[in-house]
């Protein structure tokens, strides 16, 4: 089979299919194709996710890109008539010693200046709103409006549904194996286990499997696979239906409602790192097994917070990968010197919460060659050469492991990046 097209995008994940819906609305691109390996759109680390969406941020560009992915799916529903399924019920930002309190506190005035509504949360606003918490271990808290999540998948068939209105091909059980060039060393497309395409220009957002792909073309990005996990209870009775995202950097846990339960995670200080270019090729997250040991680890820590979070019992474990950088920033933009080609990986975490503007990004990137946004910090080659794997592997493992980090977190500030 061969066949053409104007863009490629490879891979059907949130940033894949974010990227197709507005590449598509720009009216710009002509022919737009994304392939997805898996039968399934969606179904690897964008399955895993909490979907959380956090509005402070460390940086004023990522602090744009999440303001612009909250108001993009607020409105999506409307604008294109499929769910994203947010609900914005603001977070809970716990302190439990003097020095985090104190950096909340130092926050708001910048949070305040990106029009983030922010308040210090008394006892009653935390009784009123996440009645389980116990007050008495707290050192105090903020809370911040709008702030919400998603569940990630149903938003990225959302985008999926409205790019494919907007005449893009998203096709399933399309393998990717290998990139083309001309003799210039220009992008020419891509093979597939059934052909190939002729594009312009291909993307690759295959989220943990991109460097498979990008070292064909002799690009490694600075970035590593870093197992993450979460799980959520059995039904907590008493939980409000709106009970907001919940963080507690001193723990490096958060948590969330799902299904009743709560959903919550733990950035383990000794991270696990995968690559699935050690793995066989078959691999996929559902393949990782559940780490119980950390799970528990987190609910210990929750346990004298919030009691139901130890009490009740597991209905669901869920682990995956994110991709992190030595920096804590995304790796996204034109790959060096292959024209025509381009990536979008290391979501860092926080890959659903800019899910809106990295597609945005790219798409404004490539169809006017400006993106809208100074992405200096986020440019694939901004590490320059990749010499060192194990030394690259280690600064990835310890930006995941001081997420929430008050001291030499890469990129955290005070808030969350969740
Ligand atoms: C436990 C956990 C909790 C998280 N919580 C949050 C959160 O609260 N907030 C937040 O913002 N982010 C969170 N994240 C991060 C978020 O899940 C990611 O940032 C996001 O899903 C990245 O999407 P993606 O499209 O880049 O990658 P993926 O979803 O992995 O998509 C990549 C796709 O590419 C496909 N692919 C790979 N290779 C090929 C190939 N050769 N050919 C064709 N297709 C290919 C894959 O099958 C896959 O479907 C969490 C992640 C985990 C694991």
């Amino acid at each position: 089979m061969k066949d053409n097209a104007d863009i490629v995008i490879v891979g059907g994940g949130i940033w894949g299919l974010s990227t197709a819906y507005h590449v598509a609305r720009t009216g710009k691109a002509g022919r737009i194709v994304v392939l997805e390996r898996n039968d399934e759109l969606a179904d690897e680390t964008t399955r895993q996710a909490a979907g959380q969406i956090g509005q402070l941020r460390s940086h004023p560009v990522m602090a744009r890109a999440v303001g612009y992915t909250l108001d993009l799916l607020t409105r999506f529903k409307d604008e294109t008539g499929h769910d994203p399924g947010i609900r914005t019920t603001g977070s809970l930002h716990l302190a439990l010693n003097e020095r985090r309190m104190a950096a909340f506190e130092a926050q708001i005035d910048a949070a305040r200046a990106h029009n983030i509504d922010i308040e210090v949360a008394d006892d009653a606003l935390i009784h009123r709103v996440a009645p389980s918490i116990d007050t008495s271990q707290l050192t105090g808290a903020i809370f911040v409006h709008g702030d919400g999540y998603v569940d990630a998948r149903q938003t990225a068939l959302a985008f999926a549904a409205a790019a494919r209105d907007l005449g893009v091909d998203v096709r399933t059980g399309q393998h990717v194996n290998g990139l083309t060039f001309d003799a210039d060393g220009r992008t020419a497309g891509v093979t597939t286990d059934e052909g190939s395409i002729d594009a312009n220009h291909v993307v690759i957002t295959a989220g943990p499997w991109t460097p498979l792909l990008a070292e064909a073309a002799g690009f490694t990005p600075p970035s590593h696979g870093i197992r993450l996990q979460q799980a959520r209870t059995a039904p907590d009775p008493a939980m409000p239906d709106d009970h907001p995202v919940v963080r507690i950097p001193d723990h490096s846990c958060y948590l969330r409602p799902e299904h009743g339960g709560y959903l919550f995670g733990y950035f383990d200080p000794e991270p696990t790192a995968l690559d699935p270019r050690g793995l066989s090729a078959d691999f996929r997250t559902s393949d990782i097994a559940p780490p119980i040991d950390i799970v528990e680890e987190s609910r210990r820590l929750l346990g004298p917070i919030m009691p139901p979070v130890a009490s009740l019992p597991i209905d669901e474990y869920r682990q995956g990968m994110v991709t992190c950088t030595p920096d804590g920033w995304y790796v996204l933009g034109p790959v060096p010197n292959r024209g025509g080609l381009w990536v979008a990986t290391a979501c860092a975490a926080m890959g659903i919460a800019g899910s809106g503007a990295v597609g945005n990004w790219l798409a404004q990137w490539m169809t006017t060659g400006d993106p809208g946004d100074d992405l200096s910090m986020m440019v694939p080659d901004r590490f320059g050469t990749i010499n060192d794997a194990d030394a690259l592997r280690e600064a990835c493992r310890q930006t995941c492991a001081s997420y929430y980090s008050l001291d030499g977190g890469a990129t955290y500030s005070v808030g969350a990046r969740t």
